[in-house]
């Protein structure tokens, strides 16, 4: 989108991305993570988040429930709203992304559309991991209730239920989490990453 008028941006004048990232010594990227609700995406985000850290690396999670708390509170669940959802995310990783910080993005992001749209974004800073779960184990786990609640249907269009989830096609990694615990799929992650970051 080209920018509207009046608005004189000064990304120009400002400290560039690669003076930052020279600061804290590693390459700013998006790890977005993508799975059914319930799949693990935020519980290995924060394992992972740790395992970086003792490496000194500077991270941000991001997750569904901070984001439409916070900044997309005012966004529902329509497909307009959910186009919306995503612009914002990948937009506010992207000034992140420019500070040089790693972002760990947690978000169910179940169409190959909504995906799309956030690579259109970030383009080569964003790398795709799948949290490969499957939905019985999922509604096993059933952390938050929401299967339960969907089964009963005081949920509508609950993603792997009564909306789809799209397989990811080419996902940098594919965790299957089912057997493995959180560290193991945390090291499966930080290993295909940190030759990214560390460059
Ligand atoms: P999501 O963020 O994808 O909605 P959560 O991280 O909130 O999912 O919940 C995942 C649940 O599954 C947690 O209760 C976690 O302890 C459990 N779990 C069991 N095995 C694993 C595993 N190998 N990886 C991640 N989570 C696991």
């Amino acid at each position: 989108m080209s920018t509207p008028k009046n608005i004189h941006t000064t990304f120009d004048r400002i400290l560039q991305r690669k003076d930052k990232e020279a600061m804290l010594n590693q390459k700013g990227m998006v790890v977005w993570m993508t799975g059914l609700s319930g799949s693990g995406k935020t519980t290995i985000a924060v394992a992972l988040e740790k395992l970086l850290a003792e490496k000194g690396i500077l991270t941000q999670i991001l997750d569904g429930d901070n984001i439409r708390s916070g900044i997309n509170n005012n966004l529902g669940f329509s497909e307009e709203d959910r186009k919306e959802n995503i612009r914002r995310i990948a937009e506010v990783s992207k000034l992140f992304v420019n500070c040089g910080i790693v972002t760990l993005n947690c978000f169910v992001s179940p169409t190959k559309d909504i995906r799309q749209q956030a690579k259109q974004i970030l383009g080569d800073d964003m790398v795709e991991v799948f949290i490969n779960t499957p939905f019985d184990e999922c509604e096993k786990r059933d952390v938050k209730g929401l299967y339960a609640k969907a089964r009963a249907g005081e949920i509508k269009n609950f993603t792997g239920l009564d909306a789809p989830f799209e397989t990811p096609e080419a996902p940098l990694l594919d965790i299957r989490t089912v057997g493995l615990s959180v560290e193991e799929c945390a090291t499966q992650i930080y290993d295909a990453v940190l030759p990214l970051i560390k460059q």
